[in-house]
């Protein structure tokens, strides 16, 4: 889940404003990089994880009230979204964060904000490249696969995601690479993007139980992704050919070609509709997993305790 920073105005992930090592989780109104650089979280105001909060029943450190979105330390919303893109590189990236306390790297986004370091992240470039321009040091080497392998991996699994069976061309590692550095083709596996974005934030044989659990849902989302890409078809073939037929008939209003888009304008409902259904569902998926990760958390706080 993502929130807006009441001090910077950035919308990062939820962990941003969780605070770490309390018995007593807190969440604060603004983000872990303004409490770094010094702002007060009492001083803002955030309603949006003030209720968050309260639903969890955790503390919220914060004024009541709205956010105040004229005084955002990160003036324009442009850069916000640079700064925003990048946050998310790192948060996704298990190498990164091995390799780069987060400390360290928010001081580096700090000094990028405030103009102590003249360079902003890019969108455009890759993530190393706006790492090193901000003077970071991260080892992607770790985690290369040759090309040929990775094209070999994708032929060997028929591109399909061995966890979900959907079309799939994410080059994994079966046992996280960062505890083995194996790369080894048997320590190799194919994914879906999907199941390596939501994969990529947890332990793999957590994962992996749980997603063993839920083989009817996933073969739901097969049937979703194969539906979806005939209608599509169907519909990008039926657009095609009515802007023949115009060309053909040289008008754009006509008795023929209204009934042609009246057709067209049904498929397109139905697609949408099936799309929603997916997306639901696929929702829902995501946050089983995460919610199931979470609870698998607690318990082992509870454990220590
Ligand atoms: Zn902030
Ligand atoms: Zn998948």
């Amino acid at each position: 889940m993502k929130f807006l920073c009441s001090s910077c105005g950035l919308r990062m992930d939820s962990l941003h404003f969780k605070q770490k090592g309390l018995m007593n989780p807190k969440l604060t109104s603004i983000c872990d990089l303004c409490l770094q650089r010094g702002e007060i979280a009492e001083n803002y105001a955030n309603d949006p994880i003030n209720t968050f909060a309260q639903s969890l029943l955790y503390t919220f450190v914060g004024k009541e009230g709205e956010i105040e979105e004229s005084s955002f330390l990160v003036k324009t919303k442009q850069l916000r979204k640079r700064y925003e893109a990048f946050l998310q590189d790192y948060d996704g990236n298990e190498l990164a964060q091995q390799q780069l306390p987060r400390e360290e790297f928010n001081q580096a986004v700090i000094k990028s904000e405030t103009g102590a370091i003249d360079y902003v992240p890019d969108p455009g470039r890759d993530f190393q490249y706006n790492l090193e321009h901000l003077g970071l040091q991260v080892d992607f080497q770790l985690n290369e696969v040759d090309f040929i392998d990775r094209e070999r991996i994708r032929a060997k699994y028929h591109y399909r995601c061995q966890y979900c069976g959907r079309r799939g061309h994410s080059v994994d590692h079966k046992d996280p690479v960062s505890l083995s550095h194996n790369n080894d083709l048997n320590n190799l596996i194919l994914s879906c993007s999907e199941c390596n974005r939501i994969k990529s934030n947890m332990p793999f044989a957590l994962f992996k139980e749980l997603n063993d659990q839920i083989a009817p849902i996933n073969k739901q989302l097969v049937k979703y992704e194969n539906a979806l890409g005939t209608l599509k078809e169907e519909f990008e073939h039926r657009r095609r050919n009515l802007a023949a037929q115009m060309h053909l008939k040289g008008v754009v209003n006509d008795p023929e070609l209204n009934a042609m888009r009246k057709e067209n304008k049904r498929l397109q409902d139905a697609i949408d509709s099936l799309q929603s259904d997916y997306d639901a569902l696929r929702k829902t998926r995501e946050n089983y997993f995460v919610t199931n990760w979470k609870i698998t958390e607690l318990k082992k706080k509870n454990d220590i305790i």
